[in-house]
């Protein structure tokens, strides 16, 4: 399915020289959202992850379905002050400025399998904030998903080696 077709750039925004990929437009389609959830299922199953973590707010669309598709629990990954329980915090640098992540204390086991899932893959910042999060939990970080990624970023090229799915691919 060309699912690039069906997302939406959006020239120029947030600021003046970036093409912004609005996946709105194939969230919105039932088959091309049932293919995404489905393709990701796939390509992660035999590695058996135990939980799926997301990053707030995109990547609950599909981090949710597709832990539900796999048979995993869901954790959320999210902005500071937002979680209510006791939470463990990263605090990183993205290209416009700092950013805060959290995540419940008790959201992940030891030794568990987790899979990590947001919408894009830019500068790959947010990402490995949140596998850091994970490993002071003591997870075991045995993938990435993501429905799209901007090579030129170079983002996979911050995460730890564990395999990286996105299907969809920007220069
Ligand atoms: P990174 O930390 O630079 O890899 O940026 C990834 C985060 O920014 C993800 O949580 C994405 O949701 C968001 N993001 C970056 N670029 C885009 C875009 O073009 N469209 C939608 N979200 C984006």
């Amino acid at each position: 399915m060309d699912l690039k077709a069906l997302i939406r750039e959006i020239p120029d925004f947030p600021q003046p020289g970036i093409s912004f990929k609005d996946i709105s437009t194939v969230i919105g389609n039932a088959q091309a959202f049932h293919y995404i959830i489905e393709e990701l299922a796939k390509g992660f199953r035999a590695d058996r992850p135990e939980v799926v973590v997301g990053i707030e707010s995109r990547g609950y669309i599909i981090g949710a379905p597709l832990a539900y598709a796999l048979g995993a629990g869901f954790i959320l990954v999210r902005k500071p002050g937002k979680l209510p329980a006791a939470t463990e915090r990263i605090d990183y640098t993205l290209e416009y400025g700092e950013n805060s992540l959290e995540i419940h204390k008790d959201a992940i086991r030891p030794g568990q399998r987790v899979l990590i899932v947001d919408d894009i893959l830019a500068t790959g910042g947010t990402v490995s904030a949140t596998a850091e999060l994970v490993r002071r939990l003591g997870g075991e970080i045995i993938g990435y998903a993501f429905l799209a990624e901007l090579d030129a970023l170079q983002g996979r090229t911050k995460l730890d080696g564990a395999p990286i799915i996105s299907l969809v691919h920007y220069e």
